[in-house]
């Protein structure tokens, strides 16, 4: 099939290459000529884990072109996928600027009948919006469909490959002919392909986005009750999830949730319901307590240096906003560094891919240490706020030898309470005891 994707940010890099590695022709197309030029060269433009190996294999093999021509895109697909960007708009609702641009050029150049797909994450009604605003400058055919997009950032290959389910919210039969062989390939192990109308698929992914940060929230403030009451939630945790009506994942508390998606997709649902004449309780109580989780270290590491952080200096591991990503977009790190200077400390930091990028933001606002045992070199206490794996087993001696102290705050209960006790740290976590 011949299919573009326009946008080839996460989402539509992905999108792209894994329709190619099935033996589609595609072509992505994106705004920014920098990223382009890079991609057609074969310089991958994000880190994903298996993409690259995908990439420069269906570029080699011609199944793969990118341009900055929208006209280019839309002449050679049968199929368009935006996955273009939703930022929140200043109310907290999506902004769908950039997906009405786009559909609005659209209409002007389109002169077959095509299937336009709506990947971005999109609230309930912005299939109708895209159809009128492509419908205005275009006499010929097409279809809007709505297929919101489930894949994690870090494991976005094998979510993409072999996803639990696909959304696809058509009412159009020729449409949906199109959609279920596009997307038979990805299915074959039995994952269901869910047909559904437009504002059902679109409302889909907002309540799936929703439910898991209202999980994390949950666990966050049982973690705290647990602090407060003396349990470990390590051990609530398991006992909790062993029940099959709740399950294991998502369970794990820690300094909020991050990234590009959850935040802005609670924050959108709530605005959508607001629009609705509706007061969403929940989802307000899910956004307060990540904001105050976000700094939930704070308060420990002031009390252990005596409510006087001016002139320590901190090593802080990880800035991801989760791991096996260089994703900092809403990275719980970064209120954490903002924290820690306004108080008047100094950070040196470490991150396995996101470096870059947090210095592309805040410069040097922090010193960038090119590993993590550098990174605690002068410093008064060691703060993960990420859970890379290669945090998960370091060498406890080289860390107690380097640091200033042997104090860790761990925003991810990456160890075990019990081994630091016994190791000598001082190590506060995220609902566990801490250890003197
Ligand atoms: P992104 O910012 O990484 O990528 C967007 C891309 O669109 C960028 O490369 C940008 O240059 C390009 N772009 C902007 N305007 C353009 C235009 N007019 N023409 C062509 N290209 C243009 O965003 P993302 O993370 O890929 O997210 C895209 C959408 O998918 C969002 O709605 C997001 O909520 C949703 N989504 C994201 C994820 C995720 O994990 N990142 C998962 C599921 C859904």
């Amino acid at each position: 099939m011949k299919i573009t994707v326009v946008g080839t940010g996460y989402v539509g890099l992905v999108t792209g290459t894994c329709f190619a590695e099935t033996g589609n022709d595609v072509t992505c197309v994106d705004i920014d000529v920098n990223k382009v030029n890079k991609l057609s060269n074969g310089q991958i433009t994000i880190y994903e884990p298996g993409l690259e190996k995908l990439f420069e294999r269906n570029l080699k093999e011609g199944r793969l072109h990118f341009t900055t021509s929208l006209a280019e895109g839309v002449a050679h697909g049968d199929v368009i996928f935006l996955a273009l960007p939703t930022p929140p708009g200043e109310d907290g609702s999506a902004d769908l600027s950039y997906i009405l641009r786009v559909a609005d050029d659209m209409g002007k150049i389109i002169t077959d009948y095509k299937v336009i797909i709506d990947k971005s994450t999109v609230p309930v009604g912005t299939a109708e919006l895209v159809h009128a605003a492509i419908a205005k400058n275009c006499s010929h055919p097409f279809d809007v469909v709505s297929n919101p997009e489930f894949l994690r950032e870090g494991v976005a290959v094998d979510d993409f490959m072999k996803p639990d389910r696909v959304v696809i919210g058509t009412r159009s039969e020729r449409a949906r002919k199109v959609m279920g062989d596009l997307f038979a390939p990805f299915v074959r192990q039995g994952n269901p392909i869910l047909f559904m109308d437009e504002k059902s698929a679109e409302l889909t992914k907002y309540a799936a986005n929703s439910f898991l940060a209202t999980k994390i929230s949950f666990m966050n403030e049982i973690a705290i009750l647990c602090e407060k009451l003396g349990a470990d939630v390590d051990m609530v945790r398991r006992g909790v999830g062993s029940d099959d009506r709740i399950g294991k994942r998502f369970l794990f508390p820690g300094i909020g949730y991050g990234g590009s998606c959850f935040p802005k997709d609670v924050q959108a649902l709530v605005k959508s319901s607001e629009d609705a004449d509706y007061d969403f309780k929940i989802l307000n109580a899910v956004m307060d307590v990540n904001e105050r989780q976000k700094l939930f270290l704070m308060p420990k590491i002031s009390a252990w240096f005596n409510n006087d952080l001016k002139g320590k200096h901190f090593a802080l591991w990880g800035l991801a906003f989760k791991p096996n990503t260089d994703d900092i977009r809403e990275a719980p790190a970064l209120y954490m560094i903002d924290a820690l200077v306004a108080a008047g400390a100094t950070v040196s930091v470490f991150d396995p891919e996101a470096s870059s990028n947090v210095e592309r933001l805040i410069g040097n606002k922090v010193t960038y240490a090119t590993n993590q045992y550098d990174c605690l070199v002068n410093a008064d206490a060691l703060i993960i706020a990420t859970e890379w794996s290669v945090f998960r087993t370091p060498d406890f001696d080289k860390i107690g030898s380097t640091l200033k102290n042997k104090v860790i705050f761990d925003g991810r209960n990456l160890f075990d309470v019990f081994r630091m006790e016994e190791l000598g740290y001082h190590y506060e976590s995220v609902g566990r005891a801490a250890t003197n």
